[in-house]
């Protein structure tokens, strides 16, 4: 039934469980797996990830884009060991919930899938702001994995 998927992944054990259901569905449905994910400059992966050390300075697009790949390197993989090739990846500095729309108009998905919260710590609410956004503003199916 869906013939491509678009993951929405922000590194977060939420995002991580979001892309197990994302493979199993690729898988199930013998669909195309696409990747997208925007860098937050304050997201503690970017700063204990691909730079190591906090920046003294904004980084620079390079580094955005880096830290950015530094993160999707491991969904790659984590797909993969699922037996499951994501097709392409989309990194961008952008604001998250607009991106993932336009990402998911251009690789033509019918489904996007998201886990309920993200790497924000504040979770009073039952979805996160990126995952309001992407179901309400989305012309497709979404899929907010718990
Ligand atoms: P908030 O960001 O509003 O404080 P939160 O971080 O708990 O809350 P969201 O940001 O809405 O929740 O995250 C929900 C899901 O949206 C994530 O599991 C992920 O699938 C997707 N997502 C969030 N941020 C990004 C991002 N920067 N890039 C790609 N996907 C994202
Ligand atoms: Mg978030």
């Amino acid at each position: 039934m869906f013939r491509t998927i678009l993951l929405a992944y922000d590194g977060s054990d939420h995002a991580q469980s979001a892309l197990k259901t994302a493979a199993d569905l690729a898988k199930i449905h013998d669909a195309d797996l696409h990747l997208v994910h925007t860098p937050q400059i304050d997201s503690p992966h970017i700063v204990v990830g691909a730079f190591a050390r906090p920046l003294a300075t904004p980084p620079t697009a390079a580094q955005i884009e880096e830290a950015g790949k530094h993160i999707t390197d491991k969904a790659v993989t984590a797909a993969r060991e699922m037996e499951v090739e994501i097709k392409t990846v989309h990194i961008s500095n952008d604001n998250p919930a607009p991106f993932i729309l336009a990402t998911a108009e251009k690789t033509g998905a019918d489904l996007i899938v998201l886990g309920r919260r993200g790497l924000g710590a504040f979770g009073a609410m039952a979805l996160g702001s990126v995952s309001l956004a992407v179901t309400h503003g989305a012309k497709t199916a979404c899929l907010t994995v718990v």
